[in-house]
This record gives C-alpha cells, sequence and structure tokens, in this order.
C-alpha cells in the first residue's frame, strides 16, 4: 500500500477555467502552472487549461518553460522571471523584461511596469521594441485592498493608453475574479484554476472546484495511557486513556509541523492532529478505537487546503507547492 495518493481532477481544472473564462468576459485567459501548477503537476494542469480555453502558459524560470514546451510544442509559454535569451529562444520561449538596460531582441518580450508591487518592473515604461507584444504589471492587493489596486489599475492604464494594440495584462486570480477593471486583454490566472481561493475563503463562493485531494490510511492505532505521549519533545501528553492513530504522512510529504493541530478527516469524521509532526508520520486523536486502514482524509471530501493554511498560518498557496509526490512519497493520480 502507497503510504499517501494524491489525486488531481483534471476536469475541476477545466471547470475552473471556463468559470474564469466567463469572469474574464471576453479577456483571454493565461493559464499560470509556474511552480509544477503549484505542486499539481504542470504538463497536466496546462493540457487541462488548454482544453478549456486557455491561450497561453506562463512560468517563473526559462527551466521550467523548456520542461513544459516538450509536452506543449506549440503553446506559448511566458516566463515571467528574468531569463537568458538565447535559452528562451531555443525552446521558443517569451520573456518578461523588468529592469533597466536593452530590451532583447531574439524573442516576443513583454515589457513589466512597476505600479505599486515594489519587486520587478521598469518604473518608466520604454519605447516598445517591434518585437514587444505584451505590457504587463503585477497587483499587490488584488485579494486584500481593491483600492490599493484600483489605484496601481489606474497607473498602468494611464501607462500604456498609448500601446492599446499591445496585449496588456495586470489581473491575477483575485482580480480576474473580483475586479472587472483589471481584464484588460488578458488575466494570469493561478491559485483559482487550482481551485484555492485567493481570498482564502471558501472556492465556492467564487464557483470555484478544489482540484486535488491528498489521502492516507492509518498505519497504526494504540492506547496512549494518562502521562503517556505521542512524538518528538512529547508535546502531546494523554490527560486520560487516549487512542491515537498514525497516519503516514509527515513534513517530507508536504504536512509541515506548523500544521499540527489541524483537522483530518478519518472514516469521514473530522480529528484533530496531535504532537509534533515527524518528517514521515503525524498522530491523530480518535475518540475510540478504529482498525488499522481506516480511511484518512488530509485535503479533500470538502476538507479544504485553505483550513490546513489557517492552522500554519499561512496561504493556501504554499501548502498545495509544499505538497510532495516525488519518488517514494505520495502516489500521484490523475483523473477527469
Ligand atoms: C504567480 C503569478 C501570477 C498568478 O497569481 P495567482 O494569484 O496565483 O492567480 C500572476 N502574475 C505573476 C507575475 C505571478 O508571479
Amino acid at each position: 500500500m502507497h503510504r499517501s495518493e494524491i489525486t488531481i481532477d483534471l476536469g475541476a481544472i477545466r471547470h475552473n477555467a471556463r468559470r474564469l473564462l466567463e469572469a474574464l468576459d471576453g479577456a483571454e485567459l493565461w493559464a499560470v502552472v509556474k511552480a509544477n501548477g503549484y505542486g499539481h503537476g504542470a504538463s497536466e494542469a496546462a493540457r487541462a487549461a488548454l482544453e478549456a480555453g486557455a491561450s497561453l502558459l506562463c512560468v517563473a524560470t526559462v527551466s521550467e518553460g523548456i520542461a513544459l514546451r516538450r509536452d506543449h510544442p506549440d503553446a506559448r509559454i511566458l516566463v515571467m522571471c528574468p531569463g537568458d535569451p538565447a535559452e528562451a529562444r531555443e525552446a521558443r520561449l517569451e520573456l518578461v523584461v523588468s529592469g533597466g538596460g536593452k530590451i532583447p531582441r531574439e524573442v516576443p518580450v513583454h515589457l513589466k511596469l512597476d505600479t505599486g508591487m515594489g519587486r520587478w518592473g521598469l518604473s518608466e515604461l520604454p519605447q516598445p521594441t517591434s518585437n514587444v507584444v505584451g505590457l504587463m504589471s503585477h497587483l499587490a492587493t488584488a485579494d486584500s485592498d481593491p483600492a490599493f489596486a484600483r489605484q496601481q489599475l489606474e497607473r498602468f492604464r494611464e501607462a500604456t493608453e498609448p500601446y492599446a494594440h499591445l496585449t496588456r495584462h495586470i489581473a491575477n486570480s483575485a482580480a480576474a475574479l473580483r475586479l472587472p477593471d483589471a481584464r484588460f486583454g488578458a488575466a494570469r490566472c493561478g491559485i483559482a484554476l487550482y481551485g484555492i481561493s485567493p481570498f482564502d475563503t471558501d472556492p465556492a463562493e467564487d464557483g470555484l472546484r478544489p482540484v486535488l485531494s491528498w489521502r492516507s490510511r492509518l498505519a497504526q492505532v494504540r492506547l496512549l495511557q494518562p502521562g503517556e505521549s505521542t512524538g518528538y519533545g512529547r508535546r502531546f501528553v494523554a490527560e486520560r486513556p487516549t487512542w491515537i492513530g498514525i497516519v503516514p504522512v509527515g513534513y517530507a510529504d508536504g504536512f509541515r509541523r506548523d500544521m499540527t493541530g489541524t483537522e483530518v478527516l478519518v472514516d469521514g469524521e473530522a480529528h484533530r492532529t496531535v504532537g509534533t509532526v515527524s518528517m514521515d508520520a503525524v498522530a491523530v486523536e480518535l475518540d475510540r478505537k478504529l482498525p488499522v486502514g481506516t480511511p484518512v482524509t488530509i485535503v479533500g471530501d470538502g476538507l479544504l487546503i485553505e483550513r490546513h493554511a489557517d492552522a500554519a498560518g499561512t496561504i493556501g498557496y504554499e501548502i498545495a507547492c509544499g505538497i510532495n509526490s516525488g519518488a517514494g512519497r505520495a502516489r500521484r493520480v490523475v483523473v477527469g
């Protein structure tokens, strides 16, 4: 038996892509599949998004672009962080230019203007050369402060107005869903494609369906007597006779140490995790003796990644990117 299994539902990605296209009302959907598709698998996520109508794939690095090119010979692929133009040209990638100096001529280029993110981006837009195909910027607060986002949109609109014939793009998922002014020609959407809420709420509120589920089983069940503990550091000590189950999933699989206390579903019922999460295991408090092999859902069946993010004091993005289905860890199954 595998220690745990991650299921990726490509039908849910197609649904989310269609939902975004509907919200975008005519603007193009560009699917962000950087960081191995936020832990979901870049190549398959890209395929599902393209099937549902996405017209370009965004990655962070040239290496990610080269890997994606193998499975997607005809797709437009945009690299959003600085990269080597010669390498990009070889793999027919498009590049973002976000710093000063000459605009490379080898590849199609998107000029990135800083309108308030204060990270990558040019402070002034140079005269676009003939190989510039897009003008872009990135929003710092689309999920949290629409007033600041509107200021950024205004700066972007003003600076790019003379070049409205180029594809202008500034929206991420949050803006695509809730800021109609941010649409312009295209939107670069990642998190919403995976059915995770950019607002840390229930994704169903925005018509999105979770894509990833993660299941395991109880591998060991034992009774702790009062004063006995489970795990490193004895951070959980039983006060009364307590049944605990050991789930063979730990921080090396992406079940982070700071997720201690988060709930998982044991045979469909919510139970809290207790003690220190180890590299390869986590303990769950049970209310009775259950058989070894009882199903445990870590994500799915209504239990959202967002709730684990809350427990860990982070965002769904970081939990998803950290799930490790590499060799010898969770088995990955793609459906739909
Ligand atoms: C990651 C990224 C996005 C996608 O953001 P989501 O919130 O996941 O939709 C868009 N634009 C840039 C520049 C990014 O780095």
